[in-house]
């Protein structure tokens, strides 16, 4: 049996960190303008990992939180010193870690497997043909 894969994401100065072993559950991403705000870029992207599969978070984390359209409290944990969003949990999914795919730092990560909020997505960004696209986020896809 080959072992499960084991990665670590990190903020950019790489004092904040959390390692994961296995697959993740589900690779998504989001257009929506909050991910547009929080990561400066056009849209977020997020591994969404079974907690059981976190072997260990290190280093000093600031945290905020907000609002999901859902209702939902989202809590998004960052670098107190370079700023970088590394993970976060969202209060109705207490099983799931969803981690930034850019903090792995792997070009090889999987790719997301859907996209959300595509109402919010730039028109000249196109991804590629078999990747579930929803208009808002259905709030069902991620395994429980
Ligand atoms: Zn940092
Ligand atoms: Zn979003």
């Amino acid at each position: 049996m080959t072992k499960p894969i084991e990665r670590a994401a990190a903020c950019t100065c790489g004092q904040l960190r959390i390692r994961t072993t296995g697959a993740p559950s589900i690779v998504s991403s989001c257009h929506c303008l909050a991910c547009q705000r929080r990561t400066g870029s056009l849209f977020g992207a997020q591994a969404f990992f079974p907690r059981g599969q976190i072997v260990a978070t290190e280093g000093e984390r600031s945290t905020f939180r907000r609002q999901a359209e859902s209702g939902a409290w989202l809590a998004f944990h960052f670098c107190p010193k370079c700023g970088s969003t590394v993970f976060w949990e969202n209060e109705r999914l207490p099983d799931i870690v969803s981690i930034a795919v850019g903090a792995f730092a792997d070009p090889h990560f999987p790719p997301p497997v859907r996209t959300v909020w595509t109402t919010a997505k730039h028109d000249w960004l196109a991804f590629p043909d078999g990747i579930v696209s929803h208009p808002e986020n259905p709030g069902t896809l991620v395994p429980r």
